[in-house]
């Protein structure tokens, strides 16, 4: 069988968690705001050096709003995504909280060394954008320089690169 991982993207409502899974898994894009897809998780094989890895990719249904995602949500996970938007500043303020409630609920026997990435996504809306490469920059140098990927889910940036990386590091954990 295929080796499988589970991915999972965390982070404030509205920052694009269910876009990036969409414009990744299904190739579309909708300007509507939509809180659920309906499903716990969308599959994709990618391969890599000739072998077939199943992805999970796991969304919420908008029960982040309230910091209280069921256990099964992040049980088994081999990797994280925390997500925001750089057009909000408290979705960026957010993400320590993230890691945290990740950590706090998933406990993982490898907490200070299980992987995550940080997701900078909307980057298509330069004009509103308000948290720069360089405050990124500074989080990363306090929280053990989590690789960041600048995405846009609206314009498909960045996304190959960000779910082999999130794929990579989940099958080297395993
Ligand atoms: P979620 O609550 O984190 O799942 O966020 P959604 O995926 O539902 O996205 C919230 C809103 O932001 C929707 O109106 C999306 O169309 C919009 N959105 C998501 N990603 C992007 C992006 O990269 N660029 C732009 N311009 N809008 C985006
Ligand atoms: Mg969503």
């Amino acid at each position: 069988m295929d080796p499988s991982i589970k991915i999972i993207l965390l982070g404030d409502m509205g920052v694009g968690k269910t876009s990036l899974i969409h414009s990744y898994v299904l190739q579309t894009f909708q300007e509507e705001y939509k809180t659920t897809i309906g499903a716990d998780f969308l599959n994709k094989k990618i391969t890599i050096d000739e072998n077939q890895i199943d992805l999970q990719i796991w969304d919420t249904a908008g029960q982040e709003r309230f910091q209280s995602l069921n256990h099964s949500y992040y049980r088994g996970s081999d990797c994280c995504a925390l997500v925001f938007d750089v057009t909000n500043r408290e979705s960026f303020q957010n993400v320590s909280r993230w890691k945290e409630d990740f950590l706090q609920h998933s406990e993982p026997e490898d907490s200070e060394s299980f992987p995550f990435v940080v997701i900078a996504n909307k980057i298509d809306l330069t004009e509103q954008r308000v948290i720069t490469e360089e405050e990124i920059k500074n989080w990363r140098l306090k929280n053990s320089n989590i690789p960041t990927f600048e995405t846009s889910a609206k314009n498909f940036s960045n996304l190959d690169d960000l779910f082999l990386e999130l794929t990579k590091k989940g099958l080297k954990r395993q």
